[in-house]
């Protein structure tokens, strides 16, 4: 019989409930116990779930109080020494000071999962550090399914993955030194997982997915061989990207099973199947683990019986990926759109779409030919429906003339006509966008959402909010203002919350980080701009004070990144849809006599494919869509772009290429390093470095705030140099924003007296 599997399940729950148990327990509200008792309870409702929609092999291990790579890291007994804390008699409260910090120590440090939202723990190696297996967590857990009869499926980071996803911290040094020795930990906790009567154990290797150097591709010979000998049978997981380059390797490897993503890479699946080993199972991913769109079941279905034919009994059936990338439940939505409901399926809704499979395969179409009929109807309906294909949308994208994303000057003669009006003195002083979101603004937004306060009312608040934010930017002796973002949620939704082709969620939670969710937009059909959308606020703004007042905006590649993306159209496309209806956005602002526009960028650097080989062909699109976002304005229109990221690397020339007049980076945190980078390269156009962290409410002194300065003045011309803060302030409070601006301008006015 062919198994049906899943290779995690989302932990948060259906409700957020693993985050409010968490912030309870953090607040001190809950107890450990209560605590340990709601998770497992979460646990077990998942397991259930899972077994009630045919799952035959359940995940343990897969949930997490806080990250997988952080319970990996406990598991091998490799937590960072800083602590002083011993792996294997952990605390429930110095585990989540690992995740957190505490008094003396800074929390491990935090970054993204591969190309997910997902925010993991990162590994600190050093040349000594120690391994000692620690099965008892996951031990504990592979108990609690089996006491529930069922048949558990340990997940386990990959000792190679791992070890690629730690820093290495201290005296230089190969981080595949440590192999031997973790290996070692690995292998006990193997032994462990044997004596409790699993027979499964899947290994996760996603680092294949990327490019990897020779010495780490031939480690895997060695670490599988090694592994291999237990009697358990050993899963290796892959995902995220195509493994094909590497088939040779895998077939060599003495796996039990290995699982492809085949909504990713579905390409890679001939390359692989050539040779496949006899014997070897193939979890076949082929829901996707990453979107939110309805499977079309007829299709997967076709591939899924091609696929038994070749592998009888060896193939199984998975999601491409961990569903920890989804929201959980789509029957919790009772407010979305009838048709655009049917077209989506959320982490239950897969699992379902994975029982009708197996029934399918293993009992014939005729077995589900309602639910087929009803996946086939969703499919056709999508194809054709009205509200995502938009014929003025499609049509304005097929006419845009060639050269549509370039300014009417090169900068040079761009920065002289803005010059002429701006008449800005040398540093010229700006922020990038938000002022502190007090708890009245954000009380007052949530009154006027369930209807409490009326539009006019609402307006009146943010009105005075905005006066206020003027005044003091004003009283601060700041250059280049802006309104202070007050009448802003988040900077995606404000504006997908405006513009076609976009829907929102009620519940589509998903984990960012330990107990943080993010609630992406789902881009469902073709994007236009139905009115202007922050016209208004900014016209007023700028009525009240003769100093430039900042548009601000959202870039194209921003908005697509931080949402679910129709999976109808290429990405490329999607985007440049949304650089037209914010290119419309902008033209009405500068119409309106705002001249001075920002559009924000953050996530230009983390759209990047796993592969480099992908990234040009990335960084072509999204640069097209951003200069289509500012396409048309008059030279005299002075464009400002704002990434917060400090690792620009060899993206450099593409963030030029973006071709806005001013730049405004993060840099205070790496002390600068990056302007380096920015003037080897010969960056043409201005730029702001951040001159101070926002995300501390530390207040600089006066001498670091020079001393940065100074030292940006010292690759930078004082012609094209900005100063401002990191990023938004919208996190901190008034008084440390007002004083922390004060010493940024006062330390400009006294620099800008001695050039
Ligand atoms: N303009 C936004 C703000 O100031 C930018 C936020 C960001 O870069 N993440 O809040
Ligand atoms: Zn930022």
């Amino acid at each position: 019989m062919s198994q049906v599997h899943l290779l995690g399940f989302p932990r948060i729950g259906a409700k957020r409930e693993l985050k409010f148990l968490l912030e309870q327990y953090w607040r001190s509200d809950v107890s450990e116990q209560a605590l340990q008792h709601g998770v497992r309870e979460l646990r077990q409702r998942h397991w259930l779930l899972q077994k009630g929609a045919g799952v035959d092999l359940s995940p343990v291990g897969d949930f997490s109080l806080y990250d997988h790579v952080l319970d990996a890291q406990i598991l091998v007994g490799a937590i960072p020494p800083r602590f002083g804390f011993d792996a294997a008699k952990l605390s429930l409260a110095q585990y989540f000071e690992l995740a957190r910090g505490n008094a003396s120590q800074h929390a491990l440090e935090m970054t993204k999962w591969f190309d997910t939202n997902y925010h993991y723990l990162v590994p600190e190696w050093h040349a000594n550090t120690t391994f000692a297996a620690n099965p008892a967590p996951l031990l504990a857990q592979v108990a609690e399914a089996q006491a529930l009869g069922l048949k558990a499926k340990p997940v386990l980071v990959g000792p190679l993955t791992l070890l690629w996803l730690g820093k290495c911290k201290g005296t230089d040094f190969d981080r595949l030194s440590l192999l031997p020795a973790l290996l070692r930990s690995y292998q006990a906790l193997l032994g462990a997982l044997n004596d409790a009567k699993v027979d499964w154990v899947q290994l996760d290797e996603p680092i294949l997915a990327l490019d990897l150097p020779a010495e780490w591709l031939a480690a895997f010979h060695n670490v599988y061989q090694t592994l291999a000998d237990t009697p358990l049978k050993l899963l290796l997981a892959t995902y995220f990207g195509s493994v094909a380059e590497h088939a040779d390797l895998l077939h060599s490897l003495p796996l039990a099973g290995v699982h492809l993503d085949l909504v990713r890479a579905p390409e890679q699946l001939a390359t692989l199947l050539q040779g496949w080993p006899q014997g070897r199972v193939l979890s076949a991913g082929l829901i996707d683990g990453r979107n939110i769109w309805r499977n079309n079941l007829s299709a997967t279905l076709a591939s899924a019986e091609n696929l038994r034919q070749q592998l009888g009994e060896q193939l199984w059936l998975a999601p491409s990926c961990s569903l920890l990338h989804t929201p959980v439940d789509l029957a919790q939505e009772v407010q979305l759109d009838v048709d655009l409901k049917s077209w989506l399926a959320f982490a239950v809704q897969k699992l379902n779409e994975l029982k009708l499979l197996k029934r399918g395969l293993l009992q014939g179409r005729d077995n589900i030919s309602n639910e087929l009929a009803a996946s086939d109807f969703a499919s056709q309906q999508r194809r054709q429906h009205p509200r995502i294909h938009r014929a003025d949308v499609s049509a304005r994208l097929a006419t845009l003339p060639a050269d549509s994303d370039r300014r009417h000057s090169p900068y040079p003669a761009r920065a002289a006509a803005q010059a002429a009006w701006l008449k800005l003195p040398l540093l010229p002083t700006t922020t990038i966008g938000s002022f502190p979101q007090t708890a009245e603004i954000r009380s007052a937004r949530a009154a006027f959402k369930r209807g409490e306060l009326d539009a006019a009312a609402y307006q009146q608040a943010m009105k005075a909010e905005i006066e206020l934010v003027i005044r003091k930017q004003e009283a601060l002796g700041i250059d280049v203002l802006v309104h202070g973002e007050a009448e802003r949620n988040d900077m995606v939704e404000y504006f997908g919350e405006q513009l076609a082709g976009f829907a929102f969620t009620e519940y589509g939670w998903v984990q960012s980080y330990g107990s943080r969710c993010v609630k992406p937009p789902l881009i469902f059909g073709d994007v236009a701009r139905p009115q202007a959308m922050t016209v208004a606020w900014s016209v007023y703004a700028q009525s009240l004070t003769p100093r430039p007042v900042k548009g601000m905006l959202t870039g194209p590649v921003t908005i697509l990144q931080w949402s679910f993306v129709r999976d109808d159209l290429p990405r490329s496309e999607v985007c440049r849809q949304i650089a037209l209806a914010i290119n419309d956005e902008v033209l009405d602002l500068e119409n309106a006599g705002i001249k001075v526009i920002q559009i924000d960028e953050p996530a230009v650097r983390e759209g990047l494919p796993l592969k480099r080989a992908d990234w040009d062909a990335y960084l072509a699109w999204a640069g097209e869509a951003f200069r289509l976002s500012c396409a048309r304005v008059d030279d005299s229109t002075q464009i400002h772009t704002h990434m917060c990221y400090s690792e620009f690397g060899d993206i450099l020339p593409a963030i030029a290429a973006l071709d806005a007049d001013v730049i405004t980076i993060e840099t205070s945190r790496s002390d600068m390093a990056l302007l380096r980078d920015f003037a080897s390269f010969a960056y043409p156009n201005e730029i702001g470095p951040g001159v101070y962290d926002i995300h501390s409410p530390r207040i600089p002194a006066e001498h670091e705030l020079e001393k940065l300065l100074s030292k940006a003045l010292d690759v930078i011309p004082a012609q094209r140099l900005w100063v401002n803060p990191d990023c938004g302030l919208k996190t901190r409070g008034w008084p440390e924003a007002e004083a922390a601006l004060q010493r940024m301008v006062t330390v400009t006015q006294c620099l800008r007296s001695k050039l």
